[in-house]
């Protein structure tokens, strides 16, 4: 199993847990390495520097013990400087600027589809289009280390079945902000959230676009996007199966180095 988590949250979010108890669970788990990413975007986020203090405090506590990093999940419509000194940043879209507001793709169906009909005409592979086109800047926008749940925007699609995922209308804008974003050379999560809280059959990324990211060079990492110590490694297995269907090789690993900067390492699949 691969023993390291770096999308994170805790009570200092939307999290069930402190971030000692993920903690304490990450240790149980055998983890070499746990990072949070707290989020920081328009609806939720945090008291920064009390978050930061806090996971200072059990850096040092747990030194020795388990890496732990100062992360942020960052989102693409929210200001970097409010975590301007997070060790990593996870680029996350979860809403789409239209028409002078925001609207929310992971709040409820409903909303979403609100927001459809009033934005987009109730076309949905206009509202999947102007998606991927904000979130092609999320690198570029949010300085992130790794691409968070790429494809989002079908966070409701398995309950409302409005995008045919196999449709060109949807996977091409969705190839093109995927190829923009591997040409920076960031890597991509493999976000086992909504599998892991039966949400979606499909992890983030789906499968068909996990291999267009492999034929475009790309890099992956594999999160479970804990918001409960639970399910701190949940998916994990599978989504290395996955990753392995998809023909990927190697997933990434974050961690301190010698100069106690946060630097990425690969860990062949085949070895978890
Ligand atoms: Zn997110
Ligand atoms: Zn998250």
């Amino acid at each position: 199993m691969l023993r390291a988590n770096f999308h994170t949250h805790s009570t200092f979010c939307d999290g069930l847990n402190t971030p000692e108890e993920m903690v304490r669970q990450a240790l149980g788990l055998g983890f070499f390495a746990l990072g949070f990413s707290g989020h920081m975007d328009p609806d939720v986020y945090m008291d920064w520097d009390a978050y930061a203090a806090e996971v200072r405090r059990l850096q040092a506590a747990y030194a020795g013990q388990l890496d732990i990093l100062l992360g942020a999940e960052l989102d693409n419509a929210w200001d970097p400087a409010t975590c301007a000194d997070a060790e990593f940043v996870i680029g996350s879209t979860h809403y789409i600027p239209v028409d002078g507001e925001l609207l929310c793709v992971d709040n409820t169906a409903h909303i979403l589809a609100d927001g459809c009909r009033e934005h987009f005409g109730g076309d949905w592979y206009a509202l999947s289009q102007a998606y991927y086109e904000f979130e092609a800047q999320v690198v570029e926008r949010t300085g992130c280390t790794f691409v968070g749940h790429f494809d989002l925007v079908t966070r409701f699609n398995d309950e409302l079945r409005t995008l045919d995922e196999d449709d060109p209308r949807y996977l091409g804008p969705a190839a093109e902000a995927m190829e923009h974003l591997a040409r920076h050379g960031v890597p991509f999560e493999i976000n086992c959230g909504a599998f892991n809280r039966r949400r979606k059959a499909e992890m983030y990324p789906r499968r068909s676009l996990l291999r267009v990211l492999r034929e475009l060079g790309g890099q992956i990492l594999i999160t479970s996007d804990a918001h409960q110590r639970e399910l701190l490694a949940g998916g994990f297995d599978e989504a290395v199966r996955r990753a392995i269907e998809c023909g990927f090789t190697h997933v990434l690993v974050l961690g301190h180095g010698a100069t106690g900067q946060v630097e990425m390492r690969e860990l062949a699949l085949d070895t978890l």
